[in-house]
């Protein structure tokens, strides 16, 4: 399930104050990555899985109460510093249904589980994964 809409990120604490934020916020935060639901691995063959997801570049996965996510950290391609969305008329629905609650601005994050690359993911595999 595409995430970034049911998010996926848990804020640790939120000091926004500014009323024109999207304005301030360059690049837009919302626009670097998506992120894609995943299931929760069950067996030694499921966190096998997850490692051929890291070995791919930009790629990082991320655990949330208890929900499982994808996380690539690319730029959508209709980004436009100076413009913002370039498509902003007919951007997709997921961009459309971003919400003020779901707005990384200014937040911290604080997920249970984080892997930022491969050899994060074999460590704790190895130290906490019985076969
Ligand atoms: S919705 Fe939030 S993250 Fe996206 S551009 Fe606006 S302030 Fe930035
Ligand atoms: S389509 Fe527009 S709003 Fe959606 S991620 Fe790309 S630049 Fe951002």
């Amino acid at each position: 399930m595409w995430a970034k809409n049911i998010d996926k990120k848990k804020k640790k604490k939120s000091n926004r104050t500014m009323e024109n934020q999207c304005e301030e916020c360059i690049p837009a935060k919302c626009c670097m990555y998506f992120s894609v639901e995943i299931d929760e691995p069950e067996d030694k063959g499921d966190w096998d899985d997850m490692l051929w997801i890291l070995a791919h570049r930009d790629a990082q996965i991320y655990m949330d109460e208890e929900r499982w996510f994808v996380i690539v950290n690319n730029p959508c391609r209709f980004y436009d510093p100076i413009i913002g969305c370039m498509i902003y008329p007919k951007r997709p629905r997921i961009c459309r249904s971003h919400t003020w609650d779901s707005c990384e601005f200014k937040d911290d994050y604080d997920f249970e589980l984080h892997f930022h690359n491969y050899e994060e993911l074999e460590r704790y595999i190895r130290n906490n994964i019985s076969e």
